[in-house]
């Protein structure tokens, strides 16, 4: 079958995500008949860089010969049990590697399938902890200016994200937000860790005056990805760490965009030197193959629901908990990790492209040229108000898969791009630059 026929049954059967249907009148969608390592390729043979590592999942390549067959072992032997009264090797083994990567200082883990259920299960979780604690008013949540954390409920009521608010608002529970620490807005003068400070004072002030009703601060640490790819300094993590630990209310780091390397250390957080209470990863952590997500936390927040009573035990469950096919891919994504050296092999790689960037960071068109780790980002001069449809579209036709947040351009490949389609990656996003009306 054509392009053409699948584009004509998708629409007719599938309601795709994070899309209005009528765009599709004129642009078409992209059908996709196999992928291998950053490459996409539609079913007329044309290929497309995927250059968003498919909404940030995928860090080894499509088609990873190793994850693939870690998850083709692990079919023959169990795909999945339920996980409320038994468990499994693979998801055993995932915790302890997790909490190990943590220095054991997040020493257990809870599984759902996405990220807005890991938010949701983190927000529960600190809420309920509070309460077999004696602290039943500590129940509200603190989140940052333009952060996002999913679309679930509880999730959207931490995320500062104004067309959701306006279209959900009404389902939602109130919280507060305080100050963004985006270095783009430093006053002039202000280098980014006195930005972050600044931010940090708002913070402050909220929790002096709500602490009592708080029970946990939501953040994204070094990176609001959803939001534009807002970047800040460590210090913001530093003393929003310090803050909540004065203040009693805990803090979620909510790593699920971050997390995985993608910032150059496996969790964000260590490049502050600091531990969060409640830890969220999803999208990477099964290398982009599988739905997983899982929230890391102290033993001591385990402890306090260790009780005869069920109703001081934490109420949640989804049906494909711990899944074994799942934790057999993210186990088979740390062993790359280890085995071929990822963090320090992606530090080289990291500066390769920002150097080659550099052409674009000085197009005219530019501003806040950005780069955390395997993240990297712009700005664009536009009047257009469709820019973000126009780009992507005419990067199609360039063959790279971008997709701008708002008038945002960002690159987050898979790690194994090469150096060669890193480069093709930057020419082409310059030649898209240069052709703006
Ligand atoms: N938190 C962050 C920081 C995210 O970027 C996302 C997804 N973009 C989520 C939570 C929600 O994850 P999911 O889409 O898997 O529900």
């Amino acid at each position: 079958m054509s392009n053409r026929g699948y584009l004509e049954r998708s629409l007719r059967a599938v309601w795709h995500p994070c899309t209005q249907m009528k765009v599709h009148e004129r642009f078409p969608l992209v059908p996709v008949a196999r992928a291998e390592g950053v490459w996409l390729y539609d079913f007329e043979g044309a290929r497309y860089l995927d250059a968003i590592s498919s909404w940030w999942v995928n860090l080894f390549g499509h088609a990873n010969p190793r994850i693939n067959a870690a998850i083709k072992a692990q079919l023959d032997r169990l795909e999945h049990v339920i996980l409320a009264g038994f468990t499994h090797e693979p998801v055993i083994e995932l915790s302890e590697r997790l909490a190990a990567l943590t220095g054991n200082a997040l020493g257990h883990c809870f599984y759902a399938s996405d990220g807005s259920s890991a938010v949701e299960i983190a927000l529960k979780m600190s809420v309920h902890y509070w309460r077999n604690c004696g602290r039943p008013e500590k129940r509200r949540f603190v989140s940052v200016a333009n952060g996002y954390h999913g679309e679930t409920l509880g999730a959207l009521s931490v995320t500062d994200i104004a067309l959701f608010r306006s279209a959900y608002g009404p389902l939602l529970p109130e919280g507060a937000t305080v100050p963004s620490p985006d270095w783009r807005l430093a006053q002039p003068g202000e280098s980014s860790a006195d930005c972050a400070r600044r931010a940090a004072r708002g913070l402050e002030a909220h929790l002096d005056a709500n602490h009592r009703q708080t029970a946990a601060m939501i953040l994204e640490p070094l990176v609001q990805c959803a939001g534009g790819m807002a970047m800040h300094d460590p210090e913001y993590l530093r003393r929003a760490r310090a803050l909540c630990e004065r203040y009693e209310v805990h803090l979620i780091a909510d790593e699920i965009a971050v997390g995985c390397g993608r910032t150059g250390t496996f969790f964000a957080c260590e490049q502050a030197g600091i531990v969060p209470d409640f830890l969220c990863l999803s999208k990477s952590l099964s290398g982009g193959y599988l739905p997983l997500s899982t929230v890391l936390t102290r033993d001591s927040v385990y402890q306090a629901f260790y009780d005869d009573d069920v109703a001081r035990g934490f109420l949640h469950s989804h049906s494909y908990t711990g899944n074994a096919l799942a934790c057999a891919a993210a186990l088979a994504t740390l062993a790359i990790f280890a085995e071929d050296r990822v963090l320090d092999a992606n530090h080289a790689k990291a500066e390769r492209v920002t150097e080659r960037a550099q052409a674009i960071a000085r197009h005219p068109r530019v501003r806040h040229f950005r780069n955390t780790g395997m993240i990297w980002a712009f700005d664009v001069e536009t009047e257009d108000p469709a820019f973000a449809r126009s780009f992507f579209t005419a990067a199609l036709a360039r063959g790279l898969l971008l997709r701008p947040l708002g008038r945002t351009v960002y690159f987050m490949p898979p790690y194994v791009i090469a150096d060669d389609e890193a480069e093709l990656l930057v020419a082409r996003t310059f030649e898209l630059l240069d052709a703006l009306d």
